[in-house]
C-alpha cells in the first residue's frame, strides 16, 4: 500500500507540460484514514499499517503535509462548502467518522479520535460492530451495515427496494435513520452545532435520507431547535479537495 502511494506520488509531482504551460508541483498533500499525528500515519485498521512516517510516502524533495482523511474532507467542507463555525461534517460510508468543527476549528481531542461517531452506542447489546463492540451506529447506518442486513452489495440497492416498498428493505432503512437520528441527538445534545452535513457514499440517496432524517432529529430535539442538515455540495470530492488544502499549507508552511 505504502509503496503503491508512493509511485504514485512520485509520478504526479514529476513536471509535465499541460496545454503547452510548463507546471511544476510545489507539494503534496495526503489525507489518510485511521489515526494521523503530523509527520506521522500511527494507525490504519483499513490498511494495517502502523507508525508511518511521511517520509515513506514521497521521496522528500517536495514538503509534503499529512492530514485525516475525514478531517481533510471536513476542512474542505468548511472552505468551500458548510458557511458555519459549529459543524458536523459527518461521511457515511463503509464506516461513519465524523469531522468536528468548533468555533471555526477542527477538532481531533487528545488523542485524535474525536468525531467516531460510527461507534456512539444506539442499541445496547444490538448488532456486533467491526469493532469489537454492540449496538454501534455503524452497524445500523453505514452503507456498509445497511447493504449488509439486506444481503445486499450496496446501500444503493437497498434504498431502491425501500422506494419500492420491499418490507425488509423498508425496515433496514428506517432503522438507519432512526440510529442516526438516536447518534445525531446526543451530538446535538453536547455541541449544538449549527448544521449537520452528511457526505461520502451514502449522501447520494439525497432526499431519501435528509428528509426522514430531518424529522427524526426534530422530533427528539422537541425542547429546542434542530441543527439543519443537508447533504454535502462537495460530494465525494470533499476528500480531494481536502487534500489540496493540506498541499497548500505545506506551501505556506516552507514560507
Ligand atoms: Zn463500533
Amino acid at each position: 500500500m505504502i509503496a503503491a502511494i508512493s509511485a504514485f506520488v512520485a509520478d504526479l509531482t514529476r513536471p509535465r507540460t499541460v496545454a503547452g504551460m510548463s507546471l511544476r508541483p510545489l507539494a503534496v498533500g495526503l489525507a489518510v484514514p485511521g489515526l494521523v499525528k503530523p509527520g506521522l500515519a500511527v494507525f490504519s485498521a483499513a490498511f494495517g499499517w502502523r507508525d508511518v512516517p511521511v517520509d515513506a510516502f514521497a521521496d522528500g524533495e517536495l514538503p509534503v503535509a499529512l492530514g485525516h482523511d475525514v478531517r481533510s474532507a471536513g476542512e474542505a467542507e468548511l472552505a468551500y462548502g458548510a458557511d458555519a463555525d459549529d459543524a458536523l461534517y459527518l461521511p457515511i460510508g463503509t464506516g461513519i467518522a465524523g469531522a468536528v468543527v468548533l468555533s471555526g476549528s477542527l477538532y481531533g481531542g487528545t488523542s485524535g479520535w474525536a468525531g467516531q461517531i460510527g461507534h456512539i452506542p444506539v442499541h445496547p447489546g444490538g448488532l456486533p460492530c467491526p469493532c469489537g463492540q454492540r449496538g454501534c451506529l455503524a452497524a445500523y447506518a453505514s452503507a456498509a451495515g445497511i447493504a449488509a442486513r439486506c444481503g445486499e452489495a450496496s446501500a444503493e440497492e437497498v434504498v431502491r427496494r425501500a422506494a419500492s416498498g420491499e418490507v425488509v428493505a423498508v425496515r433496514v432503512w428506517d432503522e438507519a435513520v432512526e440510529a442516526l437520528a438516536l447518534a445525531l441527538a446526543t451530538y446535538t445534545m453536547v455541541l449544538d452545532p449549527s448544521v449537520i452535513v452528511i457526505g461520502g457514499g451514502l449522501s447520494l440517496a439525497g432526499d431519501a435520507l435528509v428528509t426522514p432524517l430531518r424529522e427524526r432529529l426534530a422530533a427528539r430535539l422537541s425542547f429546542r431547535h434542530s441543527p439543519e442538515v443537508r447533504v454535502s455540495a462537495l460530494g465525494t470530492d470533499a476528500g480531494l479537495l481536502g487534500a489540496g488544502l493540506l498541499g497548500w499549507r505545506a506551501v505556506g508552511d516552507q514560507g
